[in-house]
């Protein structure tokens, strides 16, 4: 899926569609290029032996805004890693976290290299490696700069990245907050691996409470029954396709991956899906679908919601025109290019934006950083009401047990965990679930009322840009 050669970089693209938000606002030049431009990017060329060699990685972390602090982004890992991509998505950390009003301001790492290629006590070695290099140079930090997951890394990464930073700072009380994502016995919370594709979830059920707005994008009724096709089944495409075919009566018919798509007009099984891409390596030969070599196949087929989870600039120039879904929602970040974007809505296609749409694995991130910070049991005050009808649904558990065969019961640590956990889960998903309607209906408001805004993301980035420039005027420059 090559791009033509006059479709921008990543950067540029971000740049441009802020662009065409501060167009409509009263904003001062010097101010609109305070917030446009990247503070800083540093990169770092550091070795590793590995396999009797030393082999040399290049990595980054852009700051790209510091009008709130600490500043907040994930760490990815991908051989397309470079310093345009990575400045691009510290931007967007920035317009996201004030779309959903976490207090960050926005960053983003990346490392160029292929995890697939190196076994995990190698990849450990290397992220070891970076996370000093970064550390050193307060790039993390529980009041600087706090990274998390992204393409490439996840729970495992960020536990080896705490630990690192607990090495080199050993009298800090806060170290668990210098990154989120961690794993849960590394002070991570609930629900943060599924967030982003949570947020995903609440983010169309909110966009379907509105007719109006489900009326912009030629469609019509409930999430029920509209035909979905996923790009990218990793942690942000499965758990969107997974909650939004199990939970809310959709059907995911397409899904493209590496290695080709799969369609299936009656709807696939995501977690079946999964395991046969876990067990093969790929979607080909899933039973019961049609599978095709090209992905352009099943992106371009004709549904109601077409999900880009993966890269950015997957929906560029070359293929804009052939896109047929009318409602989009940016899974990924910055999955439509600049030109795509005013192709696609000129063509009435409706967008929900990625600083909005995939803000659900800051919030969660943010509940994460907060929790560390308190150093108290999340929701632990608040709940006793609540804990009293866990406690009760814990006994219904253990009837049920021990009624199928289950001699002892359930266990005494299940049950506390249990008690306490869905108090966390519960706490975290009301929270993002607030969050989504909130900022939703702070772009829709804009959206609708605001001369010369035609689309969703001109909205968000203008909620999103007042936000940040209000912070930088109190603050003063
Ligand atoms: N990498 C995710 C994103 O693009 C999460 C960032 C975070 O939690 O800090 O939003």
């Amino acid at each position: 899926m090559n791009a033509p050669v006059r479709e921008p970089s990543f950067r540029e693209s971000v740049d441009i569609m802020f662009s065409r938000a501060v167009r409509l606002m009263d904003l001062s030049p010097g101010l609109e290029e305070k917030i446009r431009v990247c503070n800083s990017t540093y990169t770092v060329r550091f070795g590793v032996r590995l396999r009797g060699a030393i082999h040399t990685f290049t990595g980054y972390r852009s700051v790209h805004s510091e009008h709130m602090e600490p500043v907040k982004g994930g760490i990815r890992y991908a051989m397309s890693v470079n310093q345009d991509e990575v400045e691009a998505l510290a931007a967007l950390m920035t317009y996201k976290c004030a779309l959903v009003e976490t207090p960050f301001g926005g960053s983003k790492g990346g490392l160029r290299i292929d995890p697939r290629e190196w076994d995990e006590h190698e990849l450990e070695l290397i992220t070891r490696r970076f996370a000093y290099e970064l550390a050193k140079r307060d790039l993390i930090n529980p009041s600087q700069n706090v990274p998390a997951p992204d393409m490439g890394t996840g729970e495992r990464e960020m536990a080896w990245i705490v630990d690192q930073y607990r090495r080199m700072n050993t009298t800090d009380i806060n170290a668990a907050a210098c990154v989120t994502g961690k794993p849960l016995n590394a002070g991570g919370i609930q629900g943060r691996v599924e967030a982003t594709g949570r947020g995903i979830q609440y983010a169309l059920r909110e966009f379907f409470r509105h007719p109006e707005d489900v009326a912009r994008a030629h469609l019509d009724g409930g999430l029920e029954g509209k035909r979905v096709v996923v790009q990218g089944l990793g942690n942000v495409g499965f758990h969107a396709a997974k909650f939004l075919s199990e939970e809310d009566g959709a059907l995911v018919t397409g899904v493209i991956e590496r290695d080709g798509a799969v369609m299936n007009p009656a709807g696939l099984s995501i977690e079946h899906l999964k395991a046969h891409i876990g067990a093969t390596g790929g979607v080909k030969d899933f039973p019961g679908a049609t599978y095709y070599e090209e992905g352009s196949a099943v992106l371009e087929a004709e549904c109601d919601i077409l999900v880009p989870a993966a890269m950015e600039g997957v929906i560029n120039l070359s293929n804009a025109d052939r896109i047929q879904a009318p409602l989009i929602i940016e899974a990924a970040n910055g999955p439509v290019t600049a030109g795509a974007d005013d192709l696609l809505r000129r063509k009435g296609k409706v967008i929900i934006p990625d600083l909005y749409a995939n803000a659900g694995g800051v919030t969660v991130s943010y509940f994460e950083w907060v929790k560390n910070l308190s150093h108290i049991r999340f929701g632990r005050m608040q709940r006793r009401q609540e804990e009293a009808q866990h406690a009760l649904l814990v006994q219904e558990l253990e009837r049920v047990a021990r009624t199928s065969g289950m001699k002892h019961g359930l266990s005494d640590t299940f049950k506390s965990q249990y008690v306490r956990g869905a108090g966390e889960l519960e706490l975290v998903r009301s929270g993002l679930d607030d969050t989504m309607r909130e900022a939703y209906q702070s772009i829709r408001e804009v959206w609708h009322t605001r001369k010369g805004v035609e689309d969703l993301r001109v909205a968000a980035y203008l909620v999103s840009i007042g936000r940040v420039a209000a912070s930088y005027r109190s603050k003063g420059l």
